[in-house]
């Protein structure tokens, strides 16, 4: 063909016959009258098979309205045209998303019919698709994402103004998916996540929400439930979540905590999630691996335990904290064998903050390790002084929290801080306490035997409220306990239960270990206790804590000892008498 003289009518049939789009010609009543070859490369029909159909049946029912509206108006407004998408039935079945553009050819003679562009579109709607899910779902567990959960809590709620449904939400958190990550790594962690998400999705209504807000945080929402309903689904979670999960052929145990709120009237998708997200930050900072359903005085609660944490980081930054120390004696004769570290917080505006008030505030924040170093560190060196400065070997016990206990480092803190001073670790005893050693999901045991091989102590601190780990006593390497206060408070009293005061004394002699008594408070409780044959305690009849230069100034100028000395002699005469 010569380009500058095309033969037009040649030009323009073979135009149409390679042309991808389908190109149709039908009838006012839509009936096919031509189809160009490309029917067979999209739908895969032959063309001539086409004709004689109508062009109507062959698409999607809930796309045959605007197809037959379109034609009314070509034929209608012949100089109009028309654009619609629609879905096309190919020879297998299978729906093609077209884009059809019509005008009206019924008046040109070699036409005489109404002409149907239709351009294939199915790649770009599947990807439009893609991402729309994208948009709203979570990719690793194909639950809901925030934003589909936040829009599905905003519709229940507004359905509300037409009938009175209770709205609950339900925030999960698992409690150690970052322990299997850290020991297992990303993949086994992703398993546990997916694991989780299908053991909550199976424990709720299929009408009900299951959204994965992020990290291990999930949420539920639950339309049409009362507050009991809602609180009896956050149990049946929890048993769930609880129960191990099997990666990668080894169990591993995750445990969640749940946060529950139902909406109040007038309550909006910010006041819902924020009141869910409260309770379960409460149902952390109480533990883990429980429900806490929201009440209103928690929002002040936790606003205040943020607003600690915060200026807990810095003091720790700074270095404002001091450690106390409370001596401890030997009950028998009356004499100073070591002291505990106490930390203190001065906090600049509010004065001084209980450890009882900021212990758990560093647990929930992360900060527990941290602390923990600056009190071995401080500790250490104090106590390494006091050896230059007074004839007899002091002992130093230091506390070490929970979350401290299970992170990976905290045996290189407490020898590092050991060699740093130059402390023998003979001198050091780590107090901790039951639950902190049956909690987690590695189990404590062997940081206990490096530390007791090293030469460390432990002791069991406030013995009897925890869980009777007496079981355990036997095959940790154990060498104290602490008598709790509460059962030390009940001797001495007429009338008061002081039973389990003297099994425990009696359990530790039978065990070899040292047992300690925990604020001694009276000549009586003193006099109790020695009678039992309670070696060694500490309590404010005996001595306050105190800051560091005091207490090695009362060790050096005797005035701890006096004090001891009379107390006991003051008992030894009231026995003999
Ligand atoms: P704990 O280890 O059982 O410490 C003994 C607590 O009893 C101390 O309270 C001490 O001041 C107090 N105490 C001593 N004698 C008496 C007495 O005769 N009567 C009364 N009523 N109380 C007495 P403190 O210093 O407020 O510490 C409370 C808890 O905070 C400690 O209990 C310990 O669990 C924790 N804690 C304190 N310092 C640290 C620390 O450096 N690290 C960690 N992880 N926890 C710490
Ligand atoms: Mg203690
Ligand atoms: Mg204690």
């Amino acid at each position: 063909m010569n380009p500058s003289h095309p033969d037009v009518t040649a030009l323009r049939a073979a135009l149409v016959e390679h042309a991808r789009d389908l190109i149709l010609v039908v009838d006012e009543a839509s009936r096919i009258r031509y189809a160009s070859p490309s029917a067979q490369a999209l739908l895969g029909v032959d063309a001539e098979a086409l004709s004689g159909r109508v062009g109507t049946a062959l698409l999607h029912p809930d796309d045959m309205d605007v197809a037959r509206l379109a034609l009314a108006r070509l034929v209608q407004h012949p100089a109009s045209a028309e654009t619609f998408t629609c879905r096309v039935r190919g020879e297998a079945g299978q729906w093609r998303w077209m884009e059809a553009c019509g005008s009206n050819a019924l008046a040109v003679p070699t036409i005489g019919g109404l002409v149907f562009t239709l351009r294939d579109i199915t790649a770009k709607r599947e990807l439009e698709g893609r991402l729309e899910w994208q948009a709203f779902h979570d990719p690793l567990t194909g639950l809901a994402n925030r934003v589909l959960f936040t829009d599905r809590v905003s519709h229940a709620l507004s359905r509300r103004s037409r009938a009175p449904i209770d709205v609950g939400v339900l925030f999960i958190d698992l409690d150690h998916l970052k322990k299997v990550n850290d020991s297992l790594g990303h993949a086994a962690g992703d398993a546990l996540l997916r694991e989780a998400a299908r053991r909550i999705q199976q424990s709720v209504r299929a009408a009900d929400t299951v959204a994965r807000l992020g990290g291990d945080e999930f949420a539920v929402l639950l339309e049409d439930s009362s507050a009991a309903e809602c609180l009896e689904t956050a149990e049946r979670l929890l048993t769930q979540l609880t129960r191990p999960f099997v990666i990668e052929a080894r169990e591993v145990v995750c445990g969640a905590s749940i946060g529950v709120a139902l909406a109040d009237a007038g309550a909006n998708v910010d006041d819902v999630v924020r009141d869910a997200d409260v309770a379960m930050y409460v149902a952390k900072a109480e533990g883990r691996g429980r429900v806490v359903q929201f009440a209103p005085a928690m929002r002040a609660e936790v606003a205040e335990r943020l607003l600690l944490g915060a200026d807990l980081r810095r003091a720790i930054a700074e270095e404002t904290l001091a450690v106390h120390y409370q001596p401890q004696f030997d009950l028998a004769r009356g004499v100073v064998t070591g002291a505990e570290a106490l930390l203190r917080w001065m906090h600049p505006t509010r004065g001084e903050i209980a450890p009882s008030r900021f212990v758990p505030i560093a647990e929930q924040a992360g900060l527990m390790s941290e602390l923990g170093r600056f009190v071995l560190r401080t500790a250490c060196r104090d106590a390494a002084a006091w050896r230059g400065a007074c004839p007899l070997p002091l002992g130093l016990s230091v506390n070490i929290g929970t979350r401290h206990l299970h992170e990976t480092g905290v045996v290189a803190d407490i020898t590092g801080a050991l060699s740093a001073a130059g402390l023998p670790a003979t001198l050091l005893t780590i107090e901790l306490t039951e639950s902190a050693l049956l909690q987690g999901a590695t189990p404590a045991v062997g940081v206990l035997r490096a530390l007791d091989a090293y030469g460390v102590g432990i002791a069991i601190d406030d013995f009897g409220t925890g869980v009777s780990s007496l079981a355990n006593l036997r095959t940790l390497p154990v060498r104290r306990l602490k008598i709790d206060r509460r059962f030390v408070t009940a001797l001495g009293q007429p009338g008061a239960d002081d039973a389990l005061a003297r099994a425990i004394i009696a359990l530790g002699g039978a065990l070899g270990l040292t047992t300690v008594a925990e604020g001694i408070e009276t000549s009586a409780q003193l006099a109790e206790l020695r009678a039992l044959g309670c070696p060694t305690g500490q309590g404010y009849l005996l001595a306050h804590p105190l800051p560091a230069a005091q207490f090695i100034a009362a060790v050096q100028d005797g005035a701890l000892q006096r004090h001891g000395s009379a107390l006991v002699g003051a008992l030894t005469a009231a026995a003999a008498a």
